[in-house]
């Protein structure tokens, strides 16, 4: 599983030139991508399609060239296969058959994206790219509402005005950042609340290029009350002990741990006690 760079070629990792001379076979997603990089490397490996529409029959093949002995290096278009890119069901087939997956890492908007937003990156969630269609991103995004994590999103210059002002509507008041063509000549990190990089990023307006979108995880607020907290203790009281609830609903009330341990402990005697 070869890295390769998101931009600028000079981001590819010495062992991914030395892996891509050494292999018998490079499966890619468009030869005419990777010819370009191989042929700024002086790179002469043979290429295989490999990609989403082909995969179910190339599979097979690879596994048994594999099999046969023949050692085989897997790249996307850009940065890291399997991010949002073909491979998964390819390194699942193999661990499945025994056969060594090893990662030869390097780029990926995904940790460029993140390193560039000044958000947490102590608990991060990928979300890649949302759904197309409004109503299914909406109902991701609902979800996606509820993790307290910083989030990373893939997505494309049409889309990222509609996204950003969905975002805004169902991921609340968070500081987010807008990072496109990352490691390139017209490389743009622009940062601000939801809300400021919707007036940004109008809708409609032409932006090119590839763009990671980064959110900060929710605003900590005191925003839910005692009979709210007292409601999502009782929740998961219903499943989780006593300690594990009251980080559950740490998480999700931003109030202390200790205190909440507390009450969950009332909570649960009394609710003994009743029976
Ligand atoms: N596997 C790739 C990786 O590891 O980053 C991602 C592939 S995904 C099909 C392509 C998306 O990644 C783009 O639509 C964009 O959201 C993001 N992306 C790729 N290169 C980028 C760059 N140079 N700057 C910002 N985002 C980028």
């Amino acid at each position: 599983m070869v890295a390769t760079p998101i931009g600028n070629l000079m981001d590819i990792t010495f062992r991914a030139v030395g892996v891509l001379r050494q292999v018998d076979l490079i499966a890619c997603e468009d030869t005419r991508v990777t010819g370009k990089l191989l042929k700024h490397f002086g790179i002469k490996t043979d290429m295989v399609i490999y990609n989403d529409h082909n995969g179910a029959k190339v599979r097979p093949q690879v596994l048994a060239a594999i099999n046969a002995g023949k050692s085989i290096a897997l790249v996307s278009d850009a940065g890291t296969p399997l991010i949002s890119d073909p491979g998964y069901k390819l390194v699942a087939a193999c661990a499945d058959k025994g056969m060594k997956v090893i990662p030869v890492p390097g780029a990926s908007a995904l940790l460029a994206g993140l390193v560039t937003a000044a958000l947490p990156t102590d608990r991060v969630m990928f979300a890649g790219f949302l759904p197309p269609k409004q109503k299914a991103r909406k109902r991701s995004l609902s979800y996606l509402a509820q993790v307290n994590a910083t989030i990373v999103f893939y997505e494309t210059g049409p889309r990222l005005g509609l996204t950003l002002n969905d975002m805004a509507e169902h991921l609340g008041p968070r500081p987010a950042v807008v990072a496109r063509e990352l490691t390139k000549l017209y490389e743009e990190v622009r940062r601000g609340t939801l809300e400021e990089l919707v007036s940004l990023y109008e809708e409609g307006s032409q932006i090119k290029g590839e763009i990671v979108i980064v959110v900060g995880p929710p605003l900590k607020t005191e925003s839910m009350t005692t009979a709210e907290i007292d409601t999502a203790l009782k929740d998961a009281l219903n499943t989780l002990s006593v300690r594990d609830a009251a980080l559950a609903v740490a998480e999700t009330s931003g109030q202390p741990r200790r205190q909440l341990y507390a009450r969950a402990l009332t909570l649960k005697t009394a609710d003994a006690d009743d029976r």
